[in-house]
């Protein structure tokens, strides 16, 4: 591993980061240097994803953690602090699910909530545990919430992950607002289609591909690995005055 010195010494939390950009951005961050730690409800690809990061020569902890339980995310949280050696400097607030194509007209009240239990209920519980610990210690630290591209245009038959993804950035920007006093940032990171389970659908069907990849100037689909980049640049304590800020990164979908 090429020597780094960007996030060395600094550990980060990925909610959501035993797979696709979760893992994409765990990967990243300790190419920098990080030390990770990955939450998700599934052991086996915690495991997978802590020898994947391990390869690279980082140090990465894994817990299975359902991030819209409360209970379980406080004692995670507690866990992961420990783990880390008592501080936790950047924490992606990632894990995420969709909705399952249901027409609105037919979407019921458990379908809507079983997408924000995940997507809202879990990005709140994941950074005020986070803001607990930065505020705790003594200030300092990044927060970042995974929105998408679908906050930016109309995610149709699938409201609730539009809502709640639209919903986080509100959340970013009244964090950056509160926080900036403990000198923690807080923005949002908006994926644009990128190959994960989550979008494999979309992806298997010719004519979704197709649709989306000529509305896309890079015309491809990232890989998960691309959101790396981005999530190290949010994590860099450098950047002592950036927040409140989205950043997009979807090939130029949204400005096409
Ligand atoms: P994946 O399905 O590949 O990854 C989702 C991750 O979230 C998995 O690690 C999964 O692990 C975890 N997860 C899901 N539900 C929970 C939960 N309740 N508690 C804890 N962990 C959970 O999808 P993506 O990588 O695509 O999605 C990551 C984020 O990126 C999501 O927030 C998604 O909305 C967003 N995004 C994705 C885009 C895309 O095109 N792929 C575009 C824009 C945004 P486990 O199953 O073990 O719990």
């Amino acid at each position: 591993m090429p020597a780094a010195v960007g996030l060395s010494g600094r550990t980060v939390l990925v909610t959501g980061g035993n797979g696709g950009i979760g893992l994409g951005m765990a990967t990243g961050c300790a190419r920098a240097g990080a030390s990770v730690v990955i939450w998700g409800r599934n052991a086996e690809k915690n495991e997978h994803a802590v020898a994947s990061v391990s390869d690279l020569g980082a140090t990465a902890h894994a817990f299975v953690c359902d991030v819209a339980d409360p209970e379980a995310v406080a004692a995670t949280f507690s866990a992961s602090v420990d783990a880390a050696g008592g501080r936790i400097d950047a924490v992606f607030a990632n894990a995420g699910t969709t909705g399952d194509g249901t027409p609105f007209v037919d979407l019921t009240l458990e379908q809507w909530h079983r997408v924000l239990r995940t997507n809202l209920d879990g990005v709140f519980l994941t950074l005020q545990a986070a803001a607990r610990h930065m505020v705790g210690r003594g200030g300092g630290g990044s927060l970042v919430a995974i929105s998408s591209t679908s906050a930016v245009h109309g995610a149709a038959n699938n409201e609730a992950y539009g809502a709640s993804k639209t919903a986080v950035l509100g959340l970013v920007r009244a964090l950056a607002v509160a926080l900036a006093r403990h000198q923690i940032r807080v923005n949002a990171l908006l994926p644009g289609w990128t190959i994960t389970e989550l979008a494999a659908a979309g992806y298997a069907s010719d004519r979704f591909r197709d649709a989306t990849t000529r509305r896309t100037p890079a015309r491809r689909w990232a890989e998960p690995d691309e959101m790396g980049p981005a999530a190290v640049f949010l994590a860099d304590p450098t950047h002592t005055f950036h927040t409140g800020d989205s950043i997009v990164v979807d090939g130029g979908y949204t400005i096409f």
